[in-house]
């Protein structure tokens, strides 16, 4: 049976926004000679700024300069069974105040579904929707009943809120044509230029999916992350007292909280980017999935390559994962929830 990664990217730095990297990093990146010492200097760059940011700058570097989205998908598929399946995630840059971009989401898109015809058993596209877009549930609708997109990828950071009027359209046309959700769930990261982190991170909190599976409890909806390495760091070292206000809460819990209720079946959370800290997460990771509600909502993914670091490539991540939560775990995380989500198996 194949394998499923739930969250990858392979867009290039063509779909990112002309300001989105600092722009003296863009103008060095071009000349040969400095991009290698350059990728050194951003990935090592000390953590009193934003490292998470330089951390996706560097690999931006790395992987995706002057490569196409198929040159991106090969590298990651080399890493995997042959037949494993990933669900790839386009982003939508054009609202995030950070300029013009090069290829527009109608380009990205179109070249992702050539993509999946070449690759028609390993690519599920996801559509990357901003509720900025004008006729953006249009654009919805003609990429999943023409282009077979299987699902939705939100990024609220960027710049708007899940309950967005123009997005319950959107959660509307997804839950009557059985197309999951996938929201970016963590802080730091990706924002809007001019919103400030804290807003940002607000924008992703996992409290605000609450309304929205009570309102469409058909809808099946990921918290990209499990709400993040920062939120797991703080589940494990912060103490909080269970009757105390939400805010005390990390991310971690609140979303154990959500599945171990029972009152949302349809939620889901991957464990991309966060189980790169592997050290520390795995074995947390393993004993979450000792409860067998949050081992029914938990999906495998990656985040490559925001996170690829070169001494823990993908291969080893996916192997070393295996080993530490055992093959039973992995399973359950990387081949029947998956189907589940995506709406391919019934099977509770
Ligand atoms: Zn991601």
């Amino acid at each position: 049976m194949p394998i499923y990664n739930c969250h990858m990217h392979i867009f290039t730095i063509e779909h990112v926004p002309n300001q989105f990297l600092p722009l003296r990093i863009t103008r060095l990146m071009r000349n040969p000679f400095l991009r290698l010492p350059l990728r050194f200097l951003l990935a090592n760059m000390n953590p009193f700024s934003n490292r998470d940011l330089f951390h996706r700058y560097s690999n931006f570097v790395r992987v995706s300069y002057k490569k196409s989205q198929k040159d991106v998908f090969k590298l990651v598929r080399s890493y995997y069974p042959l037949d494993t399946k990933f669900i790839v995630l386009p982003m939508d840059m054009e609202f995030m105040g950070a300029g013009k971009v090069e290829k527009d989401i109608y380009e990205q898109h179109k070249e992702l579904a050539e993509l999946r015809d070449q690759y028609p058993e390993q690519i599920i596209p996801f559509a990357a929707i901003d509720p900025r877009r004008n006729d953006v549930v249009k654009m919805l609708a003609a990429l999943v009943e023409k282009d077979r997109f299987k699902g939705v990828k939100l990024y609220p950071p960027l710049g708007y809120r899940l309950d967005n009027e123009k997005l319950y359209e959107v959660y509307e046309y997804s839950q009557r044509n059985n197309i999951p959700i996938m929201v970016h769930c963590s802080r730091g990261g990706i924002k809007h230029k001019d919103i400030s982190t804290n807003l940002a991170n607000s924008y992703a909190d996992p409290d605000n999916c609450k309304r929205i599976l009570k309102e469409f409890p058909n809808l099946r909806f990921c918290l990209g992350h499990f709400g993040g390495d920062k939120e797991w760091k703080k589940y494990l070292n912060d103490p909080w007292d269970e009757s105390s206000p939400d805010e005390s809460k990390s991310w971690l819990s609140k979303i154990l909280d959500l599945m171990k209720s029972g009152n949302y079946p349809n939620l889901y959370a991957d464990i991309s980017y966060t189980i790169f800290s592997f050290e520390k997460n795995s074995k947390l990771l393993k004993v979450l999935l000792e409860d067998p509600k949050v081992r029914s909502q938990v999906l495998f993914g990656s985040d490559f390559y925001m996170v690829e670091q070169e001494k823990f490539q993908e291969r080893r991540l996916s192997i070393e994962l295996r080993a530490v939560i055992g093959e039973k775990f992995f399973k359950e995380i990387a081949e029947i929830n998956p189907k589940k989500y995506l709406g391919t198996s019934s099977s509770p």
